[in-house]
């Protein structure tokens, strides 16, 4: 059986006056026990989130592949370990987008971070045009291609974020959620097999808020959400967790 997961994306936002936040949502995380709650936030927030988090995982939304040397301006996995971050978001269509990166950046990045132990959160989903010409389960197919036969849900959670979706306020059906989410996860079972498919978690990501949650978080193969702008703010994020709890 999954546990549901609730992952918040800060993205690019996020200065030290936000850290009552992160401890808002640190408490309501500890008193829903039945969910995994977890916070990613900028390179510069994560050490004095960790602080603020209590035993609530915080989290990167990038890591670079290598693990050190001529990159400048990047943040390796060791980095990220050693301020106390848990995990880390890959190939989030916004990076894919402003800088470019490709399904197999992201899974280097994923390797990279499983390496030094962090969680790694893969994002995949189409565009709106690639939806609309039926391209959807083919898309994300390809970029959950190179997920290897190790491939566990103890290290490796898949975020399904349609990118039309992402801070729109439009969201799928159900029905579609559902369907992608299947497809999902009868390609991790190519991939890794059956057993192994079943304990990763694949959490929907695009617009969720307290008032769709509980709706989304029903549907069968959806294990949980990755959310941004509803994460920000303990008031919009706590009724999430507990829609999912
Ligand atoms: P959103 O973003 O919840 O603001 O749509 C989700 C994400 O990009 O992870």
């Amino acid at each position: 059986m999954r546990r549901k997961f609730i992952a918040g994306n800060w993205k690019m936002n996020g200065l030290k006056a936000q850290l009552g936040e992160v401890e808002s949502i640190a408490g309501a995380a500890s008193d829903n026990s039945g969910v995994d709650v977890a916070l990613c936030v900028p390179f510069t927030l994560i050490a004095p989130a960790v602080a603020a988090a209590g035993s609530m995982p915080v989290g990167a939304q990038d890591v670079h592949a290598a693990q050190s040397g001529a990159h400048t301006g990047c943040i390796s996995a060791a980095m990220l370990t050693e301020t106390g971050a848990g995990l880390v978001i890959v190939g989030h269509s916004e990076r894919r987008a402003d800088q470019c990166e490709s399904s197999g950046d992201a899974w280097a990045k994923a390797l990279a971070a499983r390496g030094a132990g962090l969680h790694v959160i893969l994002c995949c989903g189409e565009t709106e045009e690639e939806r609309d010409a039926g391209q959807t389960e083919a898309v994300v197919a390809e970029q959950i291609a190179a997920i290897p036969g190790d491939a566990h849900g103890d290290w490796l959670t898949i975020a399904y974020e349609p990118r039309w979706a992402i801070g729109t306020g439009k969201t799928p059906t159900e029905d579609e959620i559902a369907a992608t989410h299947g497809a999902i996860r009868a390609k991790l079972g190519e991939l890794a097999g059956k057993e192994a498919a079943d304990t990763i978690r694949i959490l929907y990501g695009g617009s969720m808020n307290p008032a769709n949650a509980a709706a989304i978080l029903a549907l069968s193969d959806v294990d949980g959400g990755l959310i941004g702008g509803a994460s920000l703010t303990a008031e919009k994020f706590v009724p999430i967790i507990e829609a999912a709890a």
